[in-house]
């Protein structure tokens, strides 16, 4: 069976392990936790990163941070992740769904200005695949309308939105080191302070509401409760992990780009052909090979395509049944009406796509899928 992902190790995650153990500290915000942090600052010159145990993690820092308070409105798009809206619900917030772009899965710019209301407070916008989301149009409504903008850059690792990368244009940003991300360490994430007026606080939240920070560089003479907070920040163990697979990280997603252009190539033809459809990548944006999907014509068509690959030893997934449409949401709000969204949910496969992934595997799977089309 072809699986539909597989962890890369990169060589050195196991040297760095046990170089963390090694040197007797292995709580967090450490040796390689300062690392991890410092290859952001320095090959994306992003302003302030804070490493975290997850990207859900980081966007709860993000929805405290806002200062989210009960019955404040937050405009999210409804084809996402679940952590994306939570993190915000847990403070009390009112989420507002807001449908895809017909183009691509990300959240339609122009219908956000429908959406606001005296109570919002924020736009999260989630940078689908790895595809920038429409920034200047984004940013231009929240600056008119005082709102916050966080991005979820969970799969957004070295992508850019017209030369600048992405995650460093919201107030906030988090990205995630999932496993099944392109960049692991297990779970694991990093939050990004692009705006100054958070920074302090930041940092006191990530410690469990304390300025234990501020005590270790010295400029407080005892630590103390300050602030609400949690323990968000991982042990040494993971971000040794993850330092490993940042040193290869120009390596990984070369290859990763490789595959996704060879699918890419490969199923032209069946767009030309009317088949289905492939991702778009807007001129704006760049392309960083998280995820290479097709969409297929019909919910029917899609799990038909599904089980062929399947029982051809090939692993296919689709994903995000729209929040707007879960059990959850559905009590609270009742139905709202998302046909963008809701397409994505039914026509979307993700095909296989992994470092180790062999040529003579993705052979395979363009066979199959063009077996099936024909
Ligand atoms: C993976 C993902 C998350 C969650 O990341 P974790 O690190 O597992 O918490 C959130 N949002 C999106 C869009 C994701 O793809």
């Amino acid at each position: 069976m072809i699986p539909f992902n597989k962890p890369y190790l990169t060589g050195k995650e196991l040297q760095y392990i046990g170089e963390a153990v090694q040197s007797g500290k292995i709580s967090g915000n450490g040796h390689f936790t300062k690392k991890c942090q410092h290859f952001f600052e320095e090959k994306y010159h992003f302003r302030r990163c804070l490493l975290t145990t997850s990207c859900t993690d980081a966007l709860e820092m993000a929805a405290i941070l806002c200062d989210i308070q009960v019955g404040d409105e937050v405009i999210i798009p409804s084809y996402t992740f679940v952590s994306t809206a939570n993190a915000f619900v847990l403070r009390g917030a009112k989420i507002v769904f807001a449908d895809s772009s017909v183009e691509n899965p990300n959240i339609d710019a122009d219908k956000l200005k429908d959406l606001i209301t005296p109570k919002t407070k924020a736009i999260v916008v989630v940078h689908y695949a790895g595809i920038a989301c429409d920034m200047d149009k984004i940013i231009a409504i929240a600056e008119a309308n005082k709102l916050f903008v966080i991005e979820d850059a969970a799969q957004a690792v070295d992508s850019f939105y017209k030369g600048r990368p992405l995650g460093s244009i919201g107030h906030l940003s988090a990205f995630s080191f999932h496993e099944t991300k392109n960049i692991i360490s297990g779970e694991g994430g990093m939050l990004f302070i692009n705006d100054e007026r958070f920074e302090k606080r930041a940092e006191i939240i990530w410690e469990k509401g304390t300025n234990r920070s501020a005590f270790w560089r010295g400029e407080v003479d005892k630590y103390n409760w300050v602030d609400i907070g949690s323990s968000f920040l991982p042990s040494e163990i993971v971000a040794a992990y993850l330092y490993a697979q940042l040193e290869n990280l120009d390596k990984i997603q070369s290859k990763r780009k490789q595959i996704w252009e060879r699918y890419y190539q490969s199923f032209e033809v069946l767009e030309q052909e009317n088949k289905l459809k492939l991702p778009f990548v807007p001129t704006y944006a760049t392309n960083n090979a998280h995820m290479f999907y097709i969409l297929t014509k019909s919910v029917e068509q899609r799990d038909k395509l599904i089980a062929f690959l399947k029982v051809n030893n090939i692993y296919a997934v689709f994903h995000y049944i729209s929040l707007h449409s879960s059990p959850f949401y559905k009590e609270k709000a009742g139905d709202i009406s998302l046909p963008i969204s809701d397409n994505y949910s039914d026509c979307l496969v993700r095909l296989p796509l992994f470092y180790e992934l062999q040529e003579n595997e993705q052979h395979q799977i363009i066979d199959k899928v063009l077996e099936f089309f024909k």
